[in-house]
């Protein structure tokens, strides 16, 4: 009988799971650790007074597609995601929506029906979405977004309504330092792809309970194990394979996928020097945070959109969770990478807030509950030229997986769970397994 390959995956993230479930349906044996309670890593529930809120709320595009795969092979419903045609809304401003129509003509008649946008507008950035498709979206590598904004002549009110609130949602990083290269991959996956690729896909669920729970019912049921509470302190060679300081079994394991945040590799590593030029480049990468500020009020909020635009302030996007199978009256309020928030209180910045949001919405109802949570290292620094790591490694058993993983994308579910699909194919490959082998229960 052949060798049943027995994997570990350290980190229970998006990455981790795409990886675990990869490895399962291709025939390995899977250990997940985990070493928080709670699965989900940098998209996780946190309950606090009663209030079940993510600890930072996320939206996922329709060019998504291997996320949605994942969710659709764990048996996530379609309906846990609310899928709206793109529409970017910034009451009384400016509303740019997307027409129910076949790609390219759902933007060109939304541009062309777009509010708030006179022609000059509509011109740049037809003439930007142009220079972008006559150069198959290749841009010299050194090249910034603001840059890119300037060469192509955009004007004022779409680089501050529509370029760079893109930009910091998609790269977590300001348009003066972030890549224009990762910018137009996002660009040429979402608005110049087919029209569904650009739809706006907004969890109904928490965070954990999107993903990771599922997949961890999953692998529980065809014999795999999930451990949360459980950090891996160190990984050593044995042999042929690798053991782990933490794990209660003292397995040994045929590969590793290390699959923690960037900044957690290197203490895992610390026994294995093969791996130390890897560690030096992750020491290179910097990071950005995110604010996510959860209000809840004593009453309902009207937004004209689940998900509207905030501009002028401190607020980037406000989400009404009412309208997304959230309690009645909870709005979250996101403030993307490095800023001036960051040098006022977070009471001041709360009342900063609640202020922009009653300029947009008129009167609010009293606040009942608030709770602001600072992601410090959200996501790397999407910069020109930023150093990302391959999932393969110099140790033929370590693998990475990561949403810093070298890829087309910049730090997002879809890429975290890019990686850990590569970083399994990878390792079946190297035990002669093909993923689909071992489907049923
Ligand atoms: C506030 C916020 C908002 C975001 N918004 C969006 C968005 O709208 N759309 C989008 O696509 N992306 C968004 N992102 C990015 C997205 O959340 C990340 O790219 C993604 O979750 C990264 O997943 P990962 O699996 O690579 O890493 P992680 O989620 O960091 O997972 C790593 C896991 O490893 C565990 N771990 C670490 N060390 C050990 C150890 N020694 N032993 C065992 N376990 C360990 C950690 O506890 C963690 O659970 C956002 C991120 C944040 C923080």
């Amino acid at each position: 009988m052949s060798h049943t390959p027995l994997i570990a995956v350290v980190g229970g993230g998006y990455a981790g799971f795409a990886a675990a479930v990869t490895l399962a349906r291709g025939g390995a044996r899977v250990s997940l650790f985990e070493a928080s309670r709670t699965l989900g890593g940098r998209a996780r529930v946190m309950e606090k007074d009663g209030y079940r809120v993510d600890n930072g709320q996320h939206i996922l595009l329709g060019a998504y597609s291997e996320t949605l795969r994942m969710l659709r092979l764990v048996g996530v419903k379609p309906s846990v995601l609310e899928t709206r045609r793109l529409a970017l809304v910034y009451p009384g401003l400016c509303e740019l929506r997307a027409a129910p129509l076949p790609a390219p003509f759902h933007l060109a008649l939304g541009l062309l029906r777009a509010r708030g946008l006179d022609w000059a507008d509509k011109r740049a950035m037809i003439r930007l979405m142009g220079t972008l498709r006559k150069q198959a979206f290749r841009i010299d590598p050194d090249r910034t977004v603001s840059t890119l904004l300037a060469e192509t002549q955009q004007t004022g009110r779409l680089t501050r309504l529509i370029w760079e609130p893109l930009c910091v949602a998609a790269l977590n990083t300001p348009a003066a330092d972030a890549s224009a290269q990762i910018f137009a991959n996002v660009l040429r996956d979402s608005l110049a792809a087919g029209a569904s690729a650009s739809d706006l896909l907004i969890p109904r669920v928490d965070l954990s309970e999107l993903f990771p729970v599922p997949a961890s019912r999953w692998l529980a049921l065809r014999g795999n194990t999930v451990r949360t509470a459980e950090p891996v302190k160190k990984i050593s060679a044995m042999g042929d394979g690798y053991v782990l300081e933490g794990d209660p079994w003292n397995a040994l394991y045929d590969d590793v996928v290390i699959a923690t945040a960037p900044y957690h590799v290197g203490d895992l590593v610390a026994g294995l020097p093969g791996l130390a030029p890897v560690v030096e480049r992750l020491k290179r990468l910097s990071h950005q945070p995110i604010v996510t500020a959860w209000l809840a009020f004593d009453g309902p909020l009207h937004l004209p959109e689940p998900m509207i635009g905030m501009s002028g302030g401190y607020g980037q996007w406000a989400f009404d969770r009412g309208a997304l199978g959230g309690p009645e009256g909870l709005v979250g309020v996101v403030i993307s990478a490095r800023g001036a928030h960051q040098d006022i209180s977070r009471e001041a910045l709360e009342i900063a807030l609640l202020e922009e949001l009653q300029s947009v919405l008129g009167p609010l109802p009293p606040l009942r509950w608030s709770q602001v949570i600072t992601e410090k290292r959200a996501t790397f620094s999407c910069i020109p030229g930023v150093d990302r790591p391959t999932t393969a490694t110099p140790e033929r058993g370590i693998w990475l997986a990561g949403d810093y993983v070298e890829a087309d994308y910049p730090a997002t579910l879809e890429s975290a769970v890019r990686s850990g699909i590569a970083a399994a194919r990878s390792i079946l490959r190297r035990h002669g397994l093909k993923e689909g082998n071992f489907l049923s229960l």
